[in-house]
């Protein structure tokens, strides 16, 4: 039975006050969510503790955005796993295409950082996925069966979490069609060891399309982008149908 694994992308959003104030719109909508959801919220390196205080005791798991592949060094601006363990986070996402667009992340960066992740017993969020123009030219297939033999050398796979993140489909409204989704998941899972890996889709993910994404048998969750910012709507995602 694979894990189903919903997850918050905050990016650059929300102070302290501000994720304060999104736990009292949210927690109670929480009564409604099935026990077998996995509710992951990846808030601002600022905001973990704080809410880690909060969230003490609840059925929240809290996940960063990004891990160094060190333990600790000269890496100004840089977190490393064990100041994220100690702060009780449990996940984080390593190779968002932000981070690959605009901070030059490569394939061999994140395997370093997932690596790193798992050493302290963190859980991955591994992001792969494909341009439009990548994706226009017929290249979904080799780019994300590339991005996965280079992410994933001598990473634990009993202790991770792929999201499948077209990049086109990010930010813009414009969601990959979920049967397309169920399939390019599908030839994920086909290049992965272990069976019951959980495997999300993501690239707005709203209240309105939720049911649809994951009526599909290959999709595991959702890592969801700027509909986790509010509480009504990532509640609505969290319980959906
Ligand atoms: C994301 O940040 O990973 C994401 C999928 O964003 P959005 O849901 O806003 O498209």
């Amino acid at each position: 039975m694979r894990k189903i694994v919903i997850a918050g992308n905050w990016k650059m959003y929300k102070t302290q006050k501000e994720s304060s104030e999104f736990l009292q719109g949210f927690m109670p909508q929480l009564e409604k969510t099935p026990a077998n959801r996995e509710v992951v919220l990846c808030v601002p390196f600022t905001d973990l503790s704080v809410m880690s205080t909060s969230l003490h005791g609840s059925r929240i798991q809290l996940g960063a955005q990004n891990v160094h592949w060190e333990d600790n060094g000269a890496y100004t601006g840089e977190i490393s796993g064990g100041m994220l363990t100690e702060l009780g986070i449990r996940y984080v996402i390593i190779g968002h295409s932000e981070r690959r667009q605009y901070f030059g992340e490569t394939d061999e960066t994140v395997n370093q950082r997932l690596k790193a992740a798992q050493r302290h017993g963190l859980i991955p969020i591994l992001c792969v996925g494909e341009t439009k123009q990548q994706r226009d030219k017929g290249e979904t297939e080799s780019i994300i069966s590339n991005q996965l033999a280079k992410d994933l050398v001598e990473v634990d796979e009993q202790n991770l979490v792929i999201a499948y993140e077209p990049i086109w489909a990010i930010g813009t409204g414009d969601t990959c069609e979920s049967t397309e989704a169920n399939r390019v998941i599908g030839l994920i899972r086909s290049q992965l060891k272990v069976a019951d890996v959980p495997i999300q889709y993501g690239g707005s993910v709203k209240s309105n399309n939720i049911d649809e994404i994951m009526a599909q048998p290959e999709i595991d969750g959702a890592l969801v982008g700027g509909a986790s910012l509010e509480a009504d709507s990532f509640g609505r995602i969290v319980n959906y149908h």
